[in-house]
């Protein structure tokens, strides 16, 4: 007898879609408390999950999400994800996964040179770019030492610590970017990890500072999408100095998780480095990864659809609004802004009083809060092209 379980089963996927869409799912069931001897099939499995997957997350297009960096997803990632989970490419293999090799080649090569970038590969997020870049950094000048700012993202620490090397960092400037007055001693044996966009401030570090190191590695996980932007990219100017750079395409350019790029200025001298063959392998294996999927796909279905404008205009739009909710709370009394916001995340808390009770009086979504030199802050971060902006700035008056 046919297995149906692995063929295409309409009714089945057009139930998916219909709990996916819908808004009144029933209450949920709990799940069984062990693995059941019997399975309950596939239809009520997907009626038992659909409650709590879809009411037991955060809906990032809601018009309040504006507090983290993930963003809503277009439909047409969600469209060639399902595509993707049924070919089950492995980009390990070129003969099993022809195309997919092909499309992350072309993700890289049309997005690479707005970095000035020569080539890089995909990895399942920027921690594993960061990682992998370091990693590339290490092998090819033997440098020793990682230089951060104090406001580099905790993955640095984490690579320094797998890869052996010792994490030195120097104060951030009042508005949380390198201070590179405090820049003491020579970089020239080390590596430079600059940032573009900080974690809790959206700062960018000064990449003036690009080559003035051994490596020179800008981890962009948030901001680096500003440079498809004509009217932002001045931002990230000197960004092509750098040798490698991180991007997240989970975070600005809304691609469902796990989908990030390391970049190389020189691909073939840094892939070198970080290359393995396998006996069973038909071409060496480039970086951390060993088996991984075909997140290109998705990605090149957004970038067909959109284009570059499209895909800046939702940035711009972004932008936009990190800059209406600034101007809002610097020109209100009540509130004090950390500074003028430059990669769409918004800092600020009470002129007075506490930042808590600040923050449970705004609707769930619309802020998180992060401690800046030990004081705390409210953040918005325009991942969200849809959010109500007028209605943010509303809660906004009302919460004080
Ligand atoms: C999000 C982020 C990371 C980590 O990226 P993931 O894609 O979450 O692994 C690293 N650095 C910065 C600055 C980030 O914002």
């Amino acid at each position: 007898m046919a297995d149906s379980s692995f063929s295409i089963d309409r009714a089945g996927l057009i139930r998916a879609l219909d709990l996916m869409a819908s808004d009144a799912l029933s209450s949920p069931a709990p799940l069984p408390a062990r693995l059941e001897e019997r399975g309950m099939g596939e239809v009520a499995a997907l009626d038992l999950l659909a409650p709590l997957v879809m009411d037991g997350a955060a809906r990032l297009d809601l018009p309040h999400a504006f507090a983290h960096m993930d963003p809503p997803t277009p439909w047409i990632s969600w469209a060639a994800t399902l595509w993707n989970a049924r070919l089950n490419q492995n980009l390990l293999h070129p003969a099993s996964a022809p195309f997919a090799r092909a499309a992350e080649r072309q993700a890289v090569s049309w997005l690479a040179p707005y970095f000035g970038m020569e080539g890089g590969h995909m990895t399942p997020g920027s921690t594993l770019a960061n990682l992998t870049a370091l990693w590339a950094a290490r092998q090819r000048t033997g440098a020793r030492r990682i230089i951060t700012s104090e406001a580099a993202h905790i993955s640095i620490p984490k690579v320094a610590n797998i890869l052996g090397l010792i994490h030195e960092s120097v104060p951030a400037d009042g508005a949380q970017r390198l201070d590179a007055a405090k820049l003491t001693g020579d970089p020239s044996d080390a590596i430079l990890v600059l940032t573009a966009g900080t974690t809790s401030a959206g700062a960018i570090d000064p990449l003036a500072l690009c080559g003035r190191a051994a490596w020179t590695h800008v981890d962009a996980a948030w901001a680096g999408p500003l440079v498809f932007s004509a009217r932002h990219r001045a931002r990230l100017s000197e960004i092509e100095k750098a040798d490698s750079i991180a991007v997240s395409a989970h975070k600005w350019l809304f691609q469902p998780k796990e989908s990030a790029f390391v970049f190389f200025r020189d691909e073939k001298t840094a892939h070198d480095a970080i290359s393995f063959g396998g006996a069973y392998l038909a071409t060496p294996n480039v970086g951390v990864l060993g088996s991984h999927g075909a997140v290109a796909i998705p990605l090149l279905a957004t970038l067909l659809a959109w284009g570059r404008e499209g895909l800046a205009e939702r940035i711009d739009r972004c932008m936009e609004n990190a800059a209406k909710l600034a101007r809002a709370i610097a020109t209100d009394p009540k509130w004090r802004l950390f500074a003028e916001p430059e990669t769409g995340v918004v800092l600020f808390r009470p002129a007075t009083g506490d930042c808590d009770a600040a923050a449970a009086r705004l609707p769930p979504g619309l802020a998180s809060t992060t401690r800046i030199a030990g004081e705390s802050w409210l953040r918005c971060v325009a991942a969200n092209p849809n959010v109500a902006i007028d209605r943010v700035l509303e809660a906004v008056a009302r919460a004080l």
